[in-house]
């Protein structure tokens, strides 16, 4: 199971926050695992990237909804969180979309989301699962001191840290963080050169 893509938390009908995630590197990494023989589900956020055939898609919108979805199908051998979930949404999103009055500014109230990833290291160590757990960072600065938080605290079997220039870019730069301590730096690589790579790093460590 992967999540991919941005969330996005509606303000009013119109008006949202999300960020730059495009989707393309959870779905490069679907598609080298559908190859490998896996069989893949995505739970993904709004984007226009196109998966390749064969995976299993979910459509979601806000964070909460991914993390729904993700609960709901829970037990996967392999969970590799790569989408950019929104830390915040509106408590009470208005049904009526804001007017332009008079007002110079207009404050808002965010709350936090679920955090999905971590959800998932909790299962994991709840049930005592084998499920394999890969996490990703991106930071723009203290790249390992806080993918290593990251992985400790998430409960991960590795997180990627990266920065926003990975944002719907088609390269990759990253530092990968393993449980044990391992750290290993990476030079920029196509998302799909780097996919390979997660993979052969997958069938090194599988559970089953
Ligand atoms: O946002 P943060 O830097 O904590 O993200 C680290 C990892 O946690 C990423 O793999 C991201 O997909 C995941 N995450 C999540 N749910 C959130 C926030 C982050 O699954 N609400």
């Amino acid at each position: 199971m992967i999540t991919a893509g941005p969330t996005r938390e509606h303000l009013d009908p119109v008006r949202f926050i999300t960020n730059g995630s495009s989707g393309r590197l959870g779905l490069a990494i679907a598609h080298q695992l559908k190859k490998a023989g896996a069989s893949v589900t995505v739970v993904l956020g709004p984007t226009s990237e196109q998966p390749s055939r064969g995976i299993k898609i979910h459509r979601v919108t806000t964070a909460r909804e991914m993390n729904k979805k993700v609960l709901h199908y829970r037990n996967p051998d392999i969970f590799i969180a790569t989408a950019a979930v929104g830390d915040w949404r509106l408590k009470n999103p208005s049904p009526k979309k804001w007017k332009k009055d008079k007002k110079r500014s207009h404050i808002i109230k965010l709350i936090r989301n679920p955090d999905i990833l971590m959800n998932m290291g909790t299962w994991k160590e709840k049930v005592d699962s084998p499920c394999l757990i890969i996490g990703f960072a991106l930071e723009t600065t203290r790249l390992i001191p806080s993918a290593q938080k990251k992985c400790k605290e998430k409960n991960c079997d590795l997180v990627i840290a990266n920065f926003p220039a990975t944002f719907s870019s088609d390269k990759i730069k990253s530092v990968w963080v393993e449980k044990n301590g391992n750290v290993d730096s990476l030079p920029q690589l196509s998302k799909n050169i780097f996919a390979k790579k997660l993979l052969e790093w997958i069938v090194n460590h599988e559970p089953i």
